[in-house]
């Protein structure tokens, strides 16, 4: 069994913003932006993995599709081998979930995973699982597996690829095998019906869609759209993303070596005054799920948030060119700027006007200050203060970035270029791109106090952080 060491990282997520339209409010509440999102981290590097791509597989895992989302899934080991082990997941999810069709097998949870193994404990060369959606969304992770449209299904293969008691990936190849008259598609994958003895070029766990969709490849992404999808979101998406993509490679100075996928769910269902906007990025790949009756017909609201959200996933597509070394690194480094990032590209499409993007700062500032009541921004996604990595990370992005009088773009061009040459940056990196950036070291430790230290009055704290990098009060 080839095992590999875990070198780098990647964030993962569930970024969700929900937002229930006046007429449903109740008690006179103003509209709450229930958002929540999450970062684990998967774990790998392209180099740890490409001398795999030379070498005979260890495991070929053959993905069936089934009725109603479920997939039967079948492992064959090269030797064999007493247990398969699978990376971390919402908890009792795969005991939950999966059966083991194959007689005398046990799944046992472990606090990181779960191993398949023989209750007789004897060695084993194949196995075969069914594997079926959750019926609740699993928070702070992918779905491994979820409905996507009419007979369709959305897999994330990284939960099905068994891991190495080190936590690295073991070398494996995937077939998918999609339903009569479906399709598989990943990536620019599609030349057949099916994926066989698949590997994601970019050596990462992936996103694959079964289905009957057809994919639509245009010259920005091969997008696979939901045709339950409100027409106007469709054609807001298609005239969005040229401009998006080609703002972002002139912004960011460079464009991405892959053609990215695009999913694009509406399971919108019955309740009219929702708007929720759940949206997922991996290298290359984003997923956005729309739920919620208020994206049937267009409003400034519902164009707002589907803007907004479709770009600040699209920054991470260009930010995947530096990963995070490890699933340590602070989330409020790539949301918050991917956040800020995707304001200035709102400003320079002219969707927004300078007095949209300075009350959407204000907010983030307000938004920041409340969050760090309870405690510090270090220890925020720890206390489950996601909203905190959003708001506080843009609060920061900005005044880095107005530290040397530039744009976060500007500052996230050179960051990116700095550390997409090393194995992955942490958060010691940035500080130190910061400083060397702009040769500021007070600023630089008035920063990390404002990350660190339980703050008495975080608005004075956020006030006095924005006049340390000169911004305009
Ligand atoms: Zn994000």
């Amino acid at each position: 069994m080839v095992t590999q060491t875990v070198k780098g990282g990647l964030w993962m997520r569930f970024e969700r913003v929900v937002i229930f339209l006046a007429p449903l409010l109740r008690r006179g509440a103003r509209p709450a932006i229930l958002a929540l999102a999450a970062l684990a981290v998967a774990a790998m590097t392209l180099g740890s993995l490409a001398s795999d791509r030379a070498r005979p597989a260890d495991i070929r895992v053959t993905v069936e599709q089934l009725g109603d989302g479920a997939l039967r899934i079948t492992y064959d080991l090269k030797k064999r081998r007493r247990a398969l082990l699978f990376g971390e997941l919402a908890t009792g999810h795969r005991a939950r979930r999966w059966k083991v069709e194959t007689p005398g097998f046990k799944l046992a949870r472990l606090y990181d995973g779960d191993r398949i193994s023989r209750t007789d404990g004897a060695k084993f060369d194949r196995i075969v699982i069914v594997a079926s959606p959750d019926v609740i969304r699993i928070q702070k992770n992918y779905q491994p597996i979820a409905r996507y449209g009419e007979s369709g299904v959305m897999i994330y293969n990284g939960h099905f690829w068994p891991v190495t008691a080190r936590g690295g990936r073991v070398n494996t190849v995937f077939s998918f095998i999609p339903a009569s008259g479906a399709k598989a598609v990943a990536f620019g994958a599609r030349t057949a019906d099916r994926l066989t003895n698949w590997r994601s070029p970019l050596a990462h766990p992936a996103f694959v869609y079964m289905g009957p969709l057809e994919p639509v490849e245009t010259r920005e992404v091969m997008a696979v759209v939901d045709a339950a999808a409100p027409q106007w979101i469709i054609d807001e998406f298609y005239a969005l993303t040229p401009r998006v993509f080609a703002h972002l490679a002139e912004a960011l100075d460079f464009s991405l070596a892959v053609k990215p996928n695009l999913f694009l769910a509406a399971p919108l269902g019955r309740e009219e005054g929702r708007l929720s906007y759940s949206g997922d990025a991996l290298p290359a790949q984003f997923q956005i799920t729309l739920e919620g009756g208020a994206w049937r017909a267009p409003s400034p609201k519902a164009l707002g948030i589907f803007r907004r959200s479709t770009i600040h996933e699209a920054v991470h597509l260009w930010q995947a060119a530096a990963r995070p070394g490890s699933d340590d690194v602070a989330g409020w480094i790539h949301e918050g700027a991917a956040d800020a990032i995707a304001a200035e590209t709102l400003v320079a499409l002219g969707l927004w006007d300078r007095e949209a993007y300075a009350a959407d700062f204000d907010r983030a500032r307000d938004e920041c200050a409340g969050e760090l009541r309870d405690g510090p921004l270090a220890t925020a996604a720890a206390r489950g203060r996601f909203r905190a990595l959003y708001a506080c990370g843009h609060v920061i992005a900005a005044a880095v970035s107005w530290a040397e009088g530039e744009t976060v773009s500007d500052f996230w061009k050179g960051f990116i270029a700095a550390a997409k040459t090393s194995d992955g940056y942490d958060e010691g990196d940035f500080y130190d791109f910061v400083a060397k950036r702009s040769g500021d070291r007070e600023f630089v430790a008035a920063l990390r106090y404002f990350v660190r230290t339980p703050l008495a009055n975080p608005e004075r704290e956020v006030g006095r952080l924005l006049a340390a990098a000169g911004a305009p009060s």
